[in-house]
């Protein structure tokens, strides 16, 4: 595979929350020039188009807060194949889409890194763990799943597709939590997911906090997956996102943290999640979501022109 190759997929996905707009997402990365501002890194960039759901199907769940389950059964079957099969030629880069698709892109290159004999680790940036299974979400909402799901939780046999290869919790890294349901607390007591809250942002700082996840993934030469969800960053700099939470990640933060991807050479996937086009301000959390992507790829911020926002 070629880690100087971006594979854009769109995975224009809407079932796993009920407030609309995300799967205008995908359209909006490319209205901000994701593909354009990837090409003047010197990377070869590859635009695949958006991804359509494999036909699915399925039980209907006891839980009746529950939707959108057929929907992102079938989504998770196709993002899967396609994060398996992208991962082998470069660097897929899902733009979303509600985090519901992690459940796919997480499973596909989990089974990549197991074609190639390496564990996948994970590094989530969320104010959320996504962290719920079918029985204890309570909103329903499936974009608060994929974690519990691609480390193999309990109770998603038969709803959503058998896990290749589950991702060991242990490999987990999240960072920007912000807003933890109770179950979902319990859960991230046991799992073994290392956990960073804002407050650890705030007493560390996020480069120690990275670079410590960073070293455990080259120490186990790991395939590391980074997924960027947009209430990661502050409401203040990226409102476009239908869970807004205060008290998020900075633009230096963000910024410092996709550097230090890039420096890492470890990154081999990365979701682009939660963008919620209809609730942005004149597009500026797409351009924002896209120099973090830049970032990730090799820009540096000192290097860009000025530019407003
Ligand atoms: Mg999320
Ligand atoms: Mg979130």
């Amino acid at each position: 595979m070629d880690t100087r190759r971006c594979i854009l997929i769109g995975a224009p996905v809407q079932a796993g929350t009920r407030r609309l707009g995300c799967d205008m997402g995908p359209s909006a990365y490319r209205a901000a020039g994701l593909g354009p501002v990837l090409a003047a890194l010197g990377l070869t960039v590859e635009d695949r188009g958006n991804l359509a759901p494999v036909a699915g199907g399925g039980p209907v769940h006891p839980n009746p807060a529950i939707h959108g389950l057929p929907e992102v059964a079938a989504w998770t079957i196709a993002l899967a194949r396609a994060a398996d099969e992208a991962g082998a030629e470069g660097v897929p880069i899902f733009l979303g889409g509600d985090h519901s698709l992690s459940a796919g892109t997480v499973s596909g290159m989990a089974l990549r890194a197991a074609r190639e004999g390496r564990p996948l680790f994970v590094l989530w940036l969320d104010a959320h763990p996504d962290l719920h299974t079918l029985d204890t979400t309570t909103s329903g909402n499936l974009h608060g799943v994929p974690m519990a799901y691609a480390t193999g939780a309990p109770g998603f046999a038969g709803y959503l597709p058998p896990l290749g290869a589950p991702v060991d919790p242990h490999h987990v890294c999240m960072i920007g939590l912000r807003s933890v349901d109770p179950a979902e607390r319990a859960a991230l007591g046991t799992a073994g997911i290392r956990v960073h809250d804002m407050r650890a942002i705030d007493e560390n700082g996020i480069g120690v906090l990275l670079a410590d996840f960073l070293d455990r993934v080259r120490r186990a030469d790991g395939l590391l997956h980074v997924s960027l969800d947009v209430d990661f960053l502050d409401p203040g700099i990226a409102p476009g996102v239908g869970t807004t939470v205060p008290g998020g990640a900075t633009f230096r933060e963000a910024h410092l943290a996709m550097e230090m991807l890039h420096d890492s050479g470890l990154v081999r996937s990365l979701d682009l999640v939660e963008l919620n086009p209809f609730l942005d301000e004149r597009g500026r959390t797409a351009l924002l979501m896209t120099d973090l992507a830049a970032s990730l790829m090799g820009r540096r911020v000192l290097d860009r022109p000025t530019r407003s926002f």
